[in-house]
């Protein structure tokens, strides 16, 4: 048989097909992906068009508007309490003015120095401008206080606007949900759509193919195809779907290998059947029940599957070839060859004079 001595190649043969079978899956795998790339890139819903389908367009606006209006008013009471301040100040500053004025006043009482016309007007024009002031101040104060109190109503409105749109926008959220949970199990679906034919494919041909010389080429494109696979299942479904399709993937898998295994035992392909003939010919035991094949110089020895090597074969007297059955279970051993008519193996392939072939069963 071919495959019994097929050449298993030195160390770097061999590691340079391991290597390149590892490369050739790690390319392939990359060729799926840009397959699955290209779907991935399939626009989903659009959450914008789907709000504006939901949410009233005048709140939108009033909204805005709101919203404008309260940073308008907040720039202006930030001015007016500045300029509030800058009216403070000077306040602060003339009063100062008319207390020193006053000191002065109070010195020259006691010295009986009378206050100058210039003196007195100067303290006048002080004592209304610092008046002036407080009640600018005063003014201000009411401005802003009033500028805050509309604020304040403002941002209440603005927050109820709010919270009508957020209202509004709930069914927006939920319907953008399940479009998008639909566009992923689409995507999902594509994309499996593509590998899986592709892995039933490789599985075939792994399957049939697997004493085939070419077999790594196979195993990469079906482990490749595999892994990506698996990939997009984990990505695209939950962890609790997940699990179902792994263990049902590996049950199926295991499955397979154990008919597989139950199927070599009980029929046992015909390589493996002709390798242990020849093993049993080469000890000169019955293939069927181990029996020893006694023949020619070995006729009246005795030897089993280990001691056939010990087992001293007096030398070749006139021994001539002959049909042989096993005396122990019935299995024609030795037998005419139909071509030449020798002797030949009645369980091996081919003939040893002639070479004439025949179906081992
Ligand atoms: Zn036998
Ligand atoms: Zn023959």
């Amino acid at each position: 048989m071919m495959t019994e001595v097929k050449s298993k190649g030195t160390w770097l043969h061999r590691f340079a097909i391991r290597f390149f079978t590892l490369l050739l899956a790690v390319l392939i795998f990359w060729v799926l992906g840009f397959l699955i790339e290209d779907i991935r890139s399939i626009r989903g819903p659009d959450y914008a068009a789907i709000e504006k389908s939901h949410v009233d367009k005048n709140l939108i606006a009033k909204r805005d508007t709101l919203e404008k209006q309260v940073a308008n008013l907040t720039r202006q009471i930030v001015n007016q309490t500045e300029k509030q301040r800058v009216v403070g100040d000077s306040s602060r500053n003339l009063q100062q003015t008319i207390n020193q004025l006053l000191e002065l006043q109070k010195l020259g009482m006691q010295k009986n120095i009378a206050f100058s016309d210039t003196e007195q007007a100067n303290f006048t024009t002080s004592l209304n401008l610092f008046l002036d002031n407080q009640k600018k101040y005063q003014e201000l104060s009411q401005t802003v206080s009033d500028m805050l109190e509309k604020k304040q109503g403002l941002v209440q409105e603005k927050d109820q606007t709010e919270q009508q749109i957020d209202k509004q926008r709930q069914p927006a959220r939920d319907e953008y949900n399940i479009l998008s949970q639909r566009h992923r199990l689409k995507l999902a679906f594509l994309q499996l759509a593509i590998l899986l034919p592709i892995l039933v494919v490789a599985a075939g041909v792994i399957i049939r193919k697997r004493s085939s010389i070419y077999f790594p080429i196979y195993l990469a494109f079906g482990a490749a195809t595999l892994v990506k696979v698996v990939l997009v299942v984990h990505e695209y479904f939950p962890i609790k779907y997940f699990k179902y399709i792994l263990i049902g993937g590996l049950l199926l898998v295991v499955a397979r290998l154990l008919v597989y295994f139950i199927r070599t035992i009980a029929f046992p392909r015909k390589q493996w059947l002709v390798r242990q003939y020849r093993e049993a010919y080469e000890r000169f035991l019955c293939p069927v029940c181990e029996y020893p094949i006694r023949i020619g110089p070995r006729r009246f020895l005795f030897w089993t599957r280990r001691t056939v090597n010990k087992v001293v074969v007096p030398g070749n007297r006139g021994y001539q070839e002959e049909q042989y059955t096993c005396p122990s279970c019935g299995s024609g051993l030795f037998e005419e060859c139909s071509s030449c008519h020798k002797v030949r193996h009645a369980m091996l392939p081919n003939c040893s004079y002639c070479g004439a072939e025949k179906e081992i069963k």
